[in-house]
């Protein structure tokens, strides 16, 4: 995930939104996200008195009010930050009431700015002043209608709410008497090979969803009639523009990576299918080539690194390591972790994380009180108070997950200089890339510079490159279709009455995969997943997916490195580190191609780096789908709710 403070920025809702956003698991394939600040205001009166001016505002006017604009929410998102902090460390009703009173003020000042701004309107701006007005609208929300307003902020809470208590709770079965929350549903999923007991959970956890469905409706209206409130067709429209680019021209965009990758997806579903079929016989896997969705190891199957031991090649050498085992072997702890971590940026040039961030940190849960333990990156004063929340555990996804969180953490330091609304991503999936970029770099051959190994071991290529598909291809359309059909149901394509077939629609025509019992219009599986009750913004997701690996060749590129691009790590490379910091220092101060060719050369978002990344898994796939006589593909359902029984 990205900041909170970006989140605010690009998603416009309130910080309650924004806290609890962060606080929560943001998907299995892509670990974690990072908190921070978020664009809050309180009234503060000096700021009211621009709007009481009538005609029309000189120049200097709107710099000033800019200005003035820019110290308020500066203020208040430091102010805003130290109270979600406190309520994320230490859960208490007073913390979440103290995080709740700053969220009221958010949603007062954006109220009250976004009529100001309304003034500068049809003005002309020089260049730097033009672009903040931009990214401040893209940031603000507008309610007029006080009903309206609190119908909003209860719908998001409630939602959002319903979520995070959902539980499922059998009276049948296995797991009769207990109440399943949706880590332990994730954990079985990851690990039961018993295709019933997978179905069954698979579909109580969905119970989840259906109650939100009305006031699903509604909330998703309210949002689209507070965007054309500030001029957008609706919130999918206002969503979109946050990508220096018209709307329309975004969704092309999305849609044209997607069909650069879609040959590699094509070929792993392809690939997986077979060894389901091996697994769970001919039915058990799905009709017309679509795979049924709960035997992926994940409860929306947007990441199947959990099913390697049933589609792993049988007689590989595998990883040929086993970095759990090592970090528990030479006895690194959760600090020693994050010195890892940090020791990668280190090398490449940046300046050590400030004496504060091992201060005031969360590395290790505590044992006498609660707290929220997804792992989340902050900047709390919006200069150099960076910190790291997570409840580490001794484990190789872990070390990959400091990785990326610290990623966050340098990222905002780089861009500490900018004015306040440039202090950001280039755009949201440039956030989330970054620390993923560097993880792409612990190869084995890393490992052993570092010291973890002492020989670089007889890894098999392909039992690398698999694993890492497993989760990074084949979320690719899952992270293309959340906000697809977000879109279509705020622009009013897709109408209450078909929100669920919809949903599968997408899941069978990008993901290839069909519900294992069949849907109807009184499930409303979309609320099953995070992100939609509490309304995050996703393509961020897609769009890192892809991002991180054409930084990741740029980076090889200027470091030298010779030989197949997923054998590349660019440790202690000064030279890499020094274009990684030019465009991680420029924020979000200009249209986000230009942040891009700072590092690679290139304008454009480019899949051709995923693509040469994956090449040798994709001609050995290939071989393997040959050789079983198995066409890659599948065919959607007249009826995408139909289920397998
Ligand atoms: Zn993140």
């Amino acid at each position: 995930m990205t900041t909170p403070r970006a989140l605010c920025l690009t998603a416009l809702i309130s910080v309650a939104l924004c806290a609890t956003a962060f606080s929560q698991p943001a998907d299995a394939a892509n670990p974690d996200p990072a908190p921070a600040s978020s664009v809050a205001a309180a009234q503060s009166e000096n700021a009211v008195h621009a709007s009481n001016t009538t005609g029309k505002p000189t120049l200097a006017e709107a710099e000033q009010w800019m200005a003035q604009t820019e110290t308020e929410l500066n203020d208040l998102t430091v102010k805003l930050s130290r109270a979600q902090w406190v309520q994320a460390n230490f859960i208490t009703d007073d913390t979440e009431e103290m995080s709740a009173e700053a969220n009221e003020r958010l949603i007062t000042a954006q109220t009250r700015l976004a009529e100001q701004v309304k003034r500068f309107d049809g003005m002309k701006f020089p260049p730097e002043l033009d672009r903040k007005f931009k990214l401040l609208k893209l940031s603000l929300f507008s309610l007029p209608d006080k009903k309206d307003r609190e119908d909003f902020t209860r719908l998001a809470s409630s939602l959002e709410g319903d979520y995070g208590k959902g539980q499922y709770c059998p009276t049948t079965g296995k797991f009769t008497g207990k109440c399943l929350s949706i880590g332990d549903i994730e954990k079985i999923m990851a690990s039961s090979r018993d295709p019933e007991e997978l179905k069954e959970v698979w579909v109580g956890w969905r119970t989840v969803g259906a109650p939100m469905r009305e006031r699903y409706v509604r909330f998703m209206d309210l949002q689209s009639k507070g965007a054309r409130e500030l001029g957008f067709k609706d919130m999918g429209a206002m969503w979109r523009s946050n990508y220096d680019m018209p709307p329309d021209q975004f969704s092309a965009e999305v849609e044209r990576l997607w069909q650069q990758v879609q040959p590699l997806y094509d070929s792993l579903h392809a690939y997986v299918r077979t060894q389901l079929i091996k697994q769970y016989g001919a039915d058990a896997v799905g009709r017309n080539g679509m795979i049924r969705a709960d035997l992926l190891g994940n409860p929306w199957a947007q990441a199947w690194g959990n099913v390697y031991d049933i589609v792993g090649p049988k007689d590989s050498k595998g990883r040929g390591y086993d970095l759990t085992g090592i970090l528990k072997e030479k006895k690194i702890n959760e600090l020693g972790m994050v010195h890892y971590g940090e020791n990668f940026f280190k090398s490449l040039g940046f300046a050590p994380l400030p004496k504060t961030f091992w201060e005031r940190s969360l590395f290790v849960k505590p044992r006498d009180r609660d707290v929220v333990c997804h792992a989340s990156a902050w900047d709390i004063d919006n200069k150099d108070d960076l910190r790291l929340k997570m409840c580490i555990q001794i484990r190789d996804e872990d070390f990959v997950t400091v990785h990326h969180e610290l990623g966050h953490n340098f990222y905002q330091r780089a861009y500490n200089h900018q004015p306040f609304l440039f202090q950001n991503g280039a755009n949201d999936g440039f956030h989330e890339a970054i620390g993923d970029t560097i993880a792409l770099s612990i190869t084995p051959a890393y490992l052993k510079q570092v010291g973890l190994i002492d020989t670089v071991p007889q890894s098999d290529d392909t039992a690398l490159l698999l694993k890492q598909a497993l989760d990074k291809v084949a979320f690719l359309p899952f992270g293309l279709l959340i906000d697809q059909w977000r879109w279509q149901v705020f622009s009013g394509q897709v109408q209450p009455a078909d929100y669920n077939k919809a949903w599968w629609t997408l899941r069978e025509k990008y993901q290839g995969v069909m519900p294992p019992v069949t849907r109807t219009e009184a499930d409303f599986d979309p609320g099953a997943k995070y992100h939609i009750p509490a309304n995050t913004p996703y393509m961020r997701y897609f769009l890192a997916d892809i991002l991180e690996f054409q930084f990741y060749r740029a980076m090889c590129r200027d470091a030298g490195h010779t030989g197949p691009l997923h054998t590349c790590s660019f440790f202690g490379n000064k030279q890499a580190g020094a274009k990684l910091n030019k465009m991680l220092e420029m924020g979000m101060s200009k249209p986000w191609p230009e942040a891009l060719k700072e590092l690679t050369g290139e304008d454009h978002m480019d899949a051709s780096a995923i693509m040469e990344y994956f090449a040798p898994l994709k001609a050995w796939l290939d071989k393997q789908n040959a050789a079983a006589g198995v066409t890659p593909g599948w065919t959607p359902d007249s009826n995408p709710q139909a289920g397998l029984y």
